[in-house]
């Protein structure tokens, strides 16, 4: 076996991430203070959106998204099972059932058709996943959700510089046509802090709240009471979270935002290549991009022809030093949501089973790709 040569992702971070981690450490002040706030206006500018509040991860974020949605003990969210497991784990964390619905065999994404059947007197929100970096149909969904008078969130964990056309005009992810967008920044996503997240809203009062809730429901943040010339004595109104960001994370994270562009950009020609690439193998299923979606390609997912095993595929391109993952998870398959209640998930488990995941990051050469590619079709190809 050779070792691994092309990993599946690879954060790009330099001496700039140092520098501005450095500055922070030496400055006397390294937890949620001005570079948090920094990040957070900036974030919101990139996306377009009104408001935003940093928090320590992605998981964090939905669990207050949902939590100022008004999710509670015996609510119910419909969502995805096909995602990662945070996504359903969010929903619980409120004492609220997530509610599995399929997806979209093409794009992955939750399938707006099946919405209104999910919808019970116990229903609350909607949690869609722009799964993979790919948007997710929000004018769908919104319009649905809005019928019915139900909260719209969205996991944009892995969306970070994907766009979708909203209204006939390009927006990206985070813009939030929904009520609150939540971003991932571990390092298998578009940018990294390491841990990290941001949840983005159009409504200034659930932003209040948010920034409330991440710090233990403190009603004076300590960067108000350190700066005050007069005592402050501080009070707890409601039951809080230490969900807080770090300004070291923070500082790192205003660096990797004024890269998104350009990774988006080398992700997309990435994708790009890999598509036309594997054109010429008809047997390989190519990722669908809508008409009314530019993905930022977080991941790169093929669907394997039905003559060849998954597992085995997999081990031909580690053997030959290529790292892939299978298809997504699916939650209602996991021992922790045995018991949970949905209708039948065909595509969702096809695409966990039949599907698998090619390395796509920046610092990718042609050769690279061109390897992947070649690996993969000899692996799969089928024989006379
Ligand atoms: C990665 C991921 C999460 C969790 O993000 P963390 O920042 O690690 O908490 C949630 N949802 C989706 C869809 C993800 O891909």
């Amino acid at each position: 076996m050779s070792a691994l040569t092309i990993p599946l992702m690879r954060p790009l971070m330099d001496q700039r991430e140092v520098d501005a981690a450095a500055r922070v450490i030496l400055s006397g002040w390294v937890t949620q203070g001005p570079e948090v706030a920094a990040f957070e206006k900036e974030f919101a500018e990139y996306v377009g959106a009104e408001h935003a509040t940093a928090v320590s991860n992605c998981t964090t974020g939905l669990h207050l998204a949902l939590l100022v949605a008004g999710v509670g003990a015996g609510d119910e969210v419909i969502t995805v099972s096909h995602s990662y497991i945070a996504t359903a784990n969010s929903v619980r964390y409120c004492g609220a059932e997530p509610i599995f619905i399929d997806i979209d065999p093409a794009t992955f994404n939750m399938d707006p058709a099946l919405i209104e059947a999910a919808i019970t007197p116990k229903t609350k929100a909607i949690l869609l996943v722009h799964q993979i970096g790919m948007p997710a149909d929000l004018t769908a969904i919104v319009a649905v959700a809005r019928k019915h008078n139900l909260k719209v969130v969205e996991d944009a964990a892995c969306a970070a510089g994907s766009e979708y056309l909203w209204e006939g005009e390009w927006e990206k992810v985070g813009r939030c046509r929904g009520d609150a967008a939540v971003f991932s920044f571990h390092p298998r996503k578009i940018i990294s802090t390491g841990d990290g997240g941001m949840i983005t809203t159009p409504h200034a009062d659930w932003n209040k709240q948010f920034k409330l809730l991440r710090q233990h429901g403190m009603s004076v943040p300590d960067t108000v009471r350190h700066g005050s010339s007069t005592v402050i004595f501080e009070n707890h109104p409601v039951l809080g979270f230490n969900y807080r960001m770090t300004d070291i994370q923070a500082a790192v994270g205003r660096e990797q935002l004024r890269r998104v562009p350009g990774v988006v950009e080398r992700r997309r020609e990435i994708g790009e290549t890999y598509n036309r690439l594997l054109a010429s193998a008809q047997w390989i299923g190519r990722p669908h991009e809508p008409s009314w979606a530019r993905t930022n390609w977080q991941s790169y997912a093929v669907r394997l022809p039905d003559h060849v095993d998954q597992r085995a595929v997999m081990q031909v391109m580690l053997d030959a030093g290529i790292a892939t993952r299978r298809g997504i998870m699916c939650a209602h398959r996991e021992d922790v949501y045995r018991d949970s209640r949905h209708a039948p998930l065909p595509q969702s488990e096809a695409a966990q089973d039949r599907t698998i995941v090619l390395p796509l990051y920046p610092q990718m050469t042609m050769a690279d790709i061109e390897y992947v590619v070649t690996t993969l079709k000899t692996a799969t190809e089928p024989k006379q």
